[in-house]
Formats: structure tokens, C-alpha cells, sequence
């Protein structure tokens, strides 16, 4: 993670400061395909508010949290993954190999993914 605590890297491609491969945009949330994609479809969905993590989820981000899941998986639908499936992934924290301190789902998909994750 980055340990300048004012930059953050996702809230800079959020607010349009670094380019993106963007899949969807609108006022909570932003969607764009990772830089390094570990499957044929790889693709990040965060919410525009800094939220450093899972571990900093509180109860008034419950609604945020379920839109985000709705979000992703019309998104997972949309790239054609519902028939042969795809995984939502969120890292927390360094054991969670986490390396972007800004809340982020992961969606892969396009090949079948092994289990358990390394
Ligand atoms: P995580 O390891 O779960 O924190 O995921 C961070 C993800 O962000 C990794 O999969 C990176 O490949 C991806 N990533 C890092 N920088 C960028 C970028 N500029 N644009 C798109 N994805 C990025
Ligand atoms: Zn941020």
C-alpha cells in the first residue's frame, strides 16, 4: 500500500487525474479494467468515496456496499460472464494482499478460476 496518505491512487483515476480503461461511471461509483489483468476479463469496481478498505466498513456504508455487489454483477453480466460464471474477489489488508488502499471489487472472469487462491 502506499504510505503517502495524500494520494490515493484510485481516488485520482476517480476524479479523472489518471487515465483508465473505464467500463462504467456514474455519481457513486466507477468501474475500469486492471492495469494487470490475472484473467481475460479483469475488472475493478470502487466507490468515488475514499474507503480505505473492508476493515473500514461501517453500518452507514451498508447501502453502499449492497449497490456496489448489485453494480458488479450487472457489470460480470454485461461482459457475457453469467453462463460460464466469474468470482468477485476484495483483498483486505497485507495477508489479504491488498496493495491499493482504496475498497475495490475485483471481477474475473473468461477462464475457469483454480480454488483454493494461493
Ligand atoms: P489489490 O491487490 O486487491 O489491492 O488490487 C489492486 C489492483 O489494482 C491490482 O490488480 C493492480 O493490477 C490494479 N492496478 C494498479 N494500478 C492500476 C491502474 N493505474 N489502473 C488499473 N488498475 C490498476
Ligand atoms: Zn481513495
Amino acid at each position: 500500500m502506499n504510505s503517502d496518505l495524500s494520494f490515493c491512487l484510485f481516488c485520482d483515476i476517480a476524479a479523472g487525474k489518471i487515465p483508465c480503461d473505464q467500463v462504467h461511471s456514474d455519481e457513486n461509483f466507477l468501474a475500469f479494467r486492471d492495469i494487470s489483468p490475472q484473467a481475460p476479463t479483469h475488472i475493478l469496481v470502487i466507490p468515488r468515496q475514499h474507503i480505505g478498505g473492508l476493515t473500514e466498513l461501517n453500518q452507514d456504508q451498508a447501502a453502499m456496499a449492497g449497490q456496489l455487489l448489485v453494480l458488479a454483477s450487472s457489470i460480470a453480466a454485461k461482459e457475457k460472464l453469467d453462463a460460464p460464471g466469474y468470482r468477485f474477489v476484495i483483498n483486505c489488508g497485507q495477508d489479504g494482499g491488498q496493495t491499493v488502499g482504496h475498497l475495490h471489487l475485483h471481477i474475473l472472469g473468461g477462464r475457469a478460476l483454480g480454488w483454493p487462491p494461493g
